[in-house]
């Protein structure tokens, strides 16, 4: 039997592809299993068009098979199989898929769900195995074909025999190295794991033989070993079942299995989108703050699947930074995927979808302000500060997204409220947005700043973080409204005239007080604001004392 040569430029494909194009070699095995699942897609295909073949989908399944002593990992499928002519074709030339020749045959509409196209995910077996032998026997047919190559060097096709209509793919893994432990590939923990990772919505299921230590029946202390074949994957993702089918606790589940989080979800919004972009999408606003939120080390991003393939555990890209808080997955069919399948090739669609899920969480937390007070003030505790750096980053280019989602605790409420609720309870005669900053809602209510606005019955709003009153600026007004500090020089109130009258009164005794004072301060001025303190110190222009502090504390 001859051997034929792979093309030349198949063969330094094969070693470039070996090498480089995938980051983990664990991927193999989600090559191979979508493979698998085309190959079973493509008899159901079949079976719509052509009457004499029916489609029993019990009879479809795709098995992994790991073999310890051999060294070697099975990966089996009821396909479509292939004759010796389409093992020459699909595996021969790299680059040739076979599925994108099928789907362009069958003239099959987008959106169909055969997931190959760029004929090169087979190669990446020669990641972990140093031969690979595919067995393989078509529909339709009686004869059965081996493939059989080490790589580089070449292939060889021989008849062989194979009852089943399907396709075995053998590899023999490699010796373990000191950088890889190619023995994980044999262990049935870790590919249950990997299945499960990448391949946990593939809608056929894909059995192993798990061994297990059991309780002898009948028994309360004698262990027996059993070993049981079971289905690895969940095949139906819950995101592509309808939002009637589920419960709270479906997602829940789903949330804790994915290990989102260690906590519990505060909200799932489930998302399935038909437009221009399809995709389907769950995100979870968290109960609590992981514990490096606040830190350099915590990394956004939503799960991207490609038509139930995992393709990026972390995609950044999303979601914005004020909303990275969320968790969860976006599934789309419609993404242009690179080679490797883990890069995206044009983002185009990606910002689609980014940009519209962006919409649905701002509504989402919108409407639970509404309809669940008590759950969006958790969750403002949690990530309300998140919100402010968002209104003032990005020199304020996300302040309409955001202002309607603050909140503030407030002097008359004695609670948070939005900026929104502040308007509906302002007095007649009060023309701005007033607030107070300080160290905590305690010494603020009692800091004389605040005395005569609780005299008037204004509603003052509490500032007690860093970054309340540099969001602020940063919004100027709110509904035509500006925001003004209880300690600046001009409180903007209809009385200050007389002030002034009194001023220039005691022109003398303020002069010979800022002269004691030794110039520290700028001026000493007459004010109406005070009750039952004597003087209080304010500020003048843009930035208030507490400003002052934290910006002096900065490094320069
Ligand atoms: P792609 O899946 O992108 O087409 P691959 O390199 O993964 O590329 O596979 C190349 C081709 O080999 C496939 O398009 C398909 O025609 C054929 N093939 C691979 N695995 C199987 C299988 N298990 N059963 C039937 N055909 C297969
Ligand atoms: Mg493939």
């Amino acid at each position: 039997m001859r051997k034929k040569q792979f093309k030349a430029e198949s063969k330094r494909l094969l070693e470039m592809m070996v090498n480089s194009i995938y980051s983990h070699k664990e991927i193999f095995l989600r090559e191979l299993v979508s493979n698998a699942s085309d190959a079973i897609d493509k008899i159901y295909y079949k079976a719509l068009t052509d009457d004499s073949l029916t489609f029993n989908k019990d009879d479809y399944y795709i098995k992994i098979i790991p073999n310890k002593t051999k060294r070697t990992l099975t990966i089996s499928d009821t396909g479509i199989g292939m004759t010796s002519e389409e093992l020459e074709t699909n595996l021969g030339v790299i680059a040739k898929s076979g599925s994108l020749s099928f789907k362009a045959e069958n003239e099959m509409k987008q959106g169909q769900e055969i997931i190959g196209q760029f004929g090169v995910g087979f190669y990446s077996a020669f990641m972990v195995a140093d031969e690979v032998t595919v067995c393989t026997k078509p529909i339709g047919s009686e004869v059965a074909h081996e493939w059989k190559s080490k790589g580089a060097d070449g292939y060889t096709i021989k008849a062989c025999e194979k009852e089943m209509v399907g396709t075995d793919i053998t590899l023999k893994i490699k010796e373990n190295t000191e950088e890889d432990n190619y023995d994980d590939y044999l262990d049935e923990f870790r590919l249950k794991a990997i299945v499960k990772k990448y391949s946990d919505f593939i809608r056929y299921p894909i059995k192993m033989d798990i061994t297990e230590r059991k309780l002898k029946e009948g028994s309360e202390d004698e262990y027996e070993t059993v070993i049981e074949e079971q289905t690895i994957n969940s095949m139906v993702p819950i995101w592509r079942k309808n939002k009637s089918e589920l419960s709270d606790e479906d997602y829940v589940n789903f949330y804790n299995e994915k290990r989102y989080g260690y906590d519990n979800p505060l909200k799932h919004i489930h998302i399935s989108v038909d437009g221009a972009v399809r995709y389907q999408s769950i995100l979870f606003i968290p109960e609590q703050i992981p514990y490096d939120y606040y830190s350099k080390e915590f990394e956004k991003g939503l799960e991207l699947y490609s038509n139930g393939v995992l393709i990026m555990e972390k995609c950044a890209d999303l979601l914005p930074d004020y909303f990275s808080f969320v968790k969860g997955m976006v599934d789309s069919e419609d993404l242009s995927l690179n080679i490797s399948r883990e890069i995206l090739q044009h983002d185009r669609q990606l910002k689609l979808i980014a940009k519209n899920i962006n919409k649905k969480i701002k509504s989402q937390l919108t409407s639970l302000i509404n309809d669940d007070r008590g759950k969006y003030e958790q969750f403002f505790k949690s990530f309300g500060r998140q919100l402010k750096y968002g209104v003032y980053s990005d020199f304020g280019a996300n302040k309409e997204t955001l202002q309607d989602l603050l909140m503030f605790y407030s002097s008359i409420e004695k609670k948070l409220v939005t900026l929104d609720e502040y308007l509906s309870r302002m007095k007649e005669d009060q023309n701005y947005i007033y607030y107070a900053t300080g160290e905590s809602n305690e010494r603020i209510a009692k800091s004389p700043q605040t005395e005569l606005f609780a005299d008037k019955g204004y509603e003052i709003l509490y500032f007690t973080e860093e970054v309340d009153e540099f969001a602020i600026k940063m919004l100027g007004s709110y509904k035509d409204k500006e925001f003004k500090s209880v300690s600046s020089g001009d409180l903007g109130l209809d009385d200050e005239t007389k002030e002034a009258e009194i001023q220039e009164e005691n022109k003398e005794l303020f002069d010979y007080m800022k002269g004691v004072l030794n110039n520290r301060v700028k001026d000493v001025r007459a004010s109406r604001r005070l009750k039952s303190h004597p003087v209080c110190i304010t500020s003048e222009g843009e930035i208030s004392i507490e400003m002052e502090k934290i910006l002096k504390t900065m490094p320069d």
